[in-house]
C-alpha cells in the first residue's frame, strides 16, 4: 500500500495526513478521525511529503516516528525547513515514551506528541484542538492578505503570488501575465468629489477588476495608492492583450463623472501588459518593472489607454 488514499473527501472540513508505514495504524487512525475530518493517508516519508507540498495540503499531520527509509524526524525537518511547508502543523506519534524523544520531537518543530498505545478520546480532543488554532491562524492569516478598503488581495499576497506564479511557470514552461493598471487624475479626483468619493471610486475598479477576470489561478491586487495589478498565469500575449482591453473598457463602462480629467469626461484607466517566459535567469521582478514601463508609456501617450511592452 504505497499510494495515498482520500477517504470521504467532504468540502468545508478540514484535512488530516496519517503518516505510518504499518497500514493496521493506518487505518485504526483513520476510523478514528474520518467522522470528524478529511483523512488522507501515507504510508511512507516521500509520499507524505508530496501530499504536503501538494497543491491542497493538510492541516494538520500525525506523524510515526518509526519507518524505514525516511523516518518521522527527518520528515518533520523538511516539513519546517520549507516555506511552502513550515506552517502546516506536526503531531508525532510513536511507541517511544522516553523524555528525551519527546523533547526532540519538539524541537524539530513538532506541536504535540501522541505515545502508543493511546485512548481515541484523547487523540481526537488534541487534533481538535489544534485544528482550532489551525483554523484561526488561517483566518489571520487571509485577513493580513486582504486590502482592507477594497476587499481584494493587497500588495502582500501579490507579491506571494506572483512568486509561486513565477516558480510554477518555470516548472511547465508557461507563460505569465501581468497588468499593471493606474486611474488617471486621480489626484484631481479627489480634490473635485473628496477623498471618501475617492475611496468608493477605488472600491468600483476593484471590483470591475476581480470581475473581469475568469481562471481560478488569476489575481487582482491594490498594489497600491490607486495602482492595480493583475496576475495572469498561463496567459499569452494575446490573452492578456484582450483582458487588459476588457478591463479597459469595464472601467470606462462604470461611467463615473470625472469632470477634472484631462483625459475624459469619465474615470479612465491607464493599463500596462507585459507577457515573460520564466527563465532561470529572471526573476518575477522583472515582470513587474515591463509591466510598469508599458504603464509610464501609456501614461505619456495621453492615458486611457492599453499599452504592451514591446522591448527595452
Ligand atoms: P496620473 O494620471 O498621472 O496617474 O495622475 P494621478 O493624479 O492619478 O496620480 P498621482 O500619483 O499624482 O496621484 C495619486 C492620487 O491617489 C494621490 C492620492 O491622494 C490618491 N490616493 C492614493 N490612495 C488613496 C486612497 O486610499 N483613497 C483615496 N481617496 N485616494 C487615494
Ligand atoms: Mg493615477
Ligand atoms: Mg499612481
Amino acid at each position: 500500500m504505497n499510494e495515498v488514499k482520500g477517504m470521504d473527501e467532504k468540502a468545508g472540513r478540514q484535512t488530516v495526513l496519517i503518516v505510518d508505514d504499518s497500514p493496521v495504524n493506518l487505518q485504526m487512525l483513520g476510523k478514528l478521525l474520518q467522522d470528524e475530518w478529511n483523512v488522507k493517508v501515507a504510508t511512507n516519508g516521500k509520499t507524505a511529503l508530496q501530499i504536503a507540498s501538494s497543491e491542497d495540503p493538510p492541516d494538520l499531520i500525525l506523524l510515526d516516528v518509526m519507518m524505514p527509509e525516511i523516518d518521522g524526524y527527518t520528515i518533520c525537518r523538511i516539513l519546517k525547513a520549507s516555506p511552502e511547508t513550515k506552517d502546516i502543523p506536526v503531531i508525532f506519534v510513536t511507541a517511544m515514551n522516553q523524555v528525551e524523544d519527546e523533547a526532540r520531537g519538539l524541537e524539530m518543530g513538532a506541536i504535540d506528541y501522541i505515545v502508543k498505545p493511546y485512548s481515541a478520546a484523547t487523540v481526537k480532543a488534541r487534533v481538535r484542538n489544534h485544528m482550532e488554532l489551525k483554523s484561526y491562524r488561517d483566518m489571520l492569516k487571509n485577513a493580513s492578505r486582504v486590502d482592507g478598503l477594497t476587499n481584494i488581495a493587497n500588495r502582500r499576497r501579490f507579491d506571494e503570488t506572483i512568486q509561486t506564479e513565477w516558480k510554477r511557470a518555470f516548472r511547465q514552461s508557461e507563460p505569465v501575465s501581468l497588468l499593471m493598471l493606474d486611474i488617471d487624475f486621480f489626484k484631481r479626483y479627489n480634490d473635485t468629489y473628496g477623498h471618501q468619493a475617492g475611496d468608493e471610486c477605488l472600491r468600483q475598479i476593484a471590483m470591475t477588476l476581480a470581475m473581469n477576470l475568469k481562471r481560478p489561478g488569476d489575481l487582482a491586487a491594490r498594489y497600491g495608492g490607486e495602482e492595480f495589478a493583475c496576475v495572469l498565469p498561463g496567459v499569452g500575449p494575446a490573452g492578456a492583450l484582450k483582458i487588459a482591453q476588457r478591463i479597459h473598457a469595464a472601467v470606462r463602462g462604470l461611467a463615473m463623472p470625472h469632470e477634472d480629467s484631462d483625459a475624459a469626461v469619465i474615470v479612465t484607466a491607464s493599463i500596462g501588459v507585459a507577457t515573460m517566459m520564466p527563465a532561470g535567469n529572471e526573476g518575477w521582478d522583472k515582470l513587474v518593472e515591463r509591466a510598469d514601463k508599458a504603464l509610464y508609456q501609456a501614461k505619456q501617450e495621453g492615458r486611457d489607454r492599453v499599452v504592451v511592452f514591446e522591448k527595452e
